[in-house]
């Protein structure tokens, strides 16, 4: 595997059908999945870049963790051949006077609660794309609305890549994997996130269909467990707004602060309301030290 830091090198040394996994480092299973997907391809192209642009809290840009030999050795073990870890520099060499804003898919859910959080992903994404070139990139369901936005914002800018969604990959007992997941220290309280999703997703296997009764039951486990929701949606899957009815492809999306940590997770429903949970790990992430 290559590690490389310009635009140039990835032109030079990515050739035939590219896969792209974009990432922001400190890589666990959940990285790792998406890179494992992206196999077959002719050149599997990681990046790696902390982007500034779609922080909106400086203390998070801050600690969010970083540690690219780390990380070298994990994507090269998965299967990637060049690893793209640019400098602020090459990424933003002046103050980009343009953005891409896709306002309609960033008014509700993450969107609502991180002000100008989705500019950011859509800019360093349409970036990205046009400075690698890839033929397919993939993204993880764990960013529900994510997906949606870069989804849109490859359609609408013509970019001629197909966008892959992963499964979300969690730990044995639930939680959903997360880079800040480091920084946890009330796990308990943690898991009532997924709690809360599966008991929605089990009703709405049952057959539950209303949407305000699916939100109820998750936030409920969230409440019992001491934990104040920031929100509980269930919103279509590719417009990313709230749904009154489970009658399409859709998420439940929740975001909650656990102590220093705000965490966000979802159950993805397909048309016949059946839930896709994602995929638990056998035992520890290497997120804590061991692989
Ligand atoms: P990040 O490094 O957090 O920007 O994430 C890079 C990519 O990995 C995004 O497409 C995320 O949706 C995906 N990802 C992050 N966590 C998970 C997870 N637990 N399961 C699946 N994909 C994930």
């Amino acid at each position: 595997m290559k590690v490389i830091a310009t635009f140039a090198e990835a032109r030079a040394l990515c050739s035939g059908f590219i896969a792209f996994v974009p990432t922001m480092g400190f890589l666990h299973e959940g990285h790792l999945a998406l890179v494992e997907a992206a196999r077959g391809a002719d050149t599997v192209l990681v990046s790696l870049f902390v982007n500034p642009l779609q922080f909106n809290e400086a203390a998070d840009l801050e600690r969010y963790p970083r540690d690219l030999e780390r990380d070298a050795a994990l994507a090269e073990r998965a299967g990637a051949d060049v690893l793209f870890a640019p400098a602020l520099e090459e990424m933003y060499p002046q103050e980009p006077a343009s953005r891409v804003s896709l306002p309609a898919l960033s008014a509700e859910m993450e969107g609502a609660h991180r002000p100008g959080h989705f500019d950011g992903v859509a800019t360093v994404v349409a970036k990205l794309f046009a400075g690698l070139q890839p033929q397919r990139a993939h993204f993880g369901r764990k960013d529900a609305q994510q997906l949606a936005v870069v989804r849109r914002m490859a359609a609408d800018l013509s970019f001629p890549v197909e966008i892959v969604g992963g499964p979300t990959v969690r730990e044995d007992d639930g939680l959903a994997l997360s880079s800040r997941n480091v920084f946890l220290e009330d796990r308990p309280a943690a898991l009532s996130l997924s709690r809360g999703l599966f008991a929605a997703a089990d009703a709405a296997e049952a057959g539950e269909r209303s949407g305000v009764k699916l939100e109820g039951i998750a936030a409920a486990e969230l409440e019992d467990a001491g934990v104040k929701p920031e929100y509980v949606v269930l919103a279509d899957a590719a417009a990313a707004t709230r749904i009154p009815d489970l009658d399409r492809e859709a998420f439940l999306a929740v975001a909650a602060r656990v102590g220093s940590v705000r965490l966000i997770d979802n159950v993805w429903f397909g048309p016949d309301g059946s839930a896709d949970r994602g995929m638990r790990l056998p035992g520890p992430s290497i997120l804590y030290g061991g692989d």
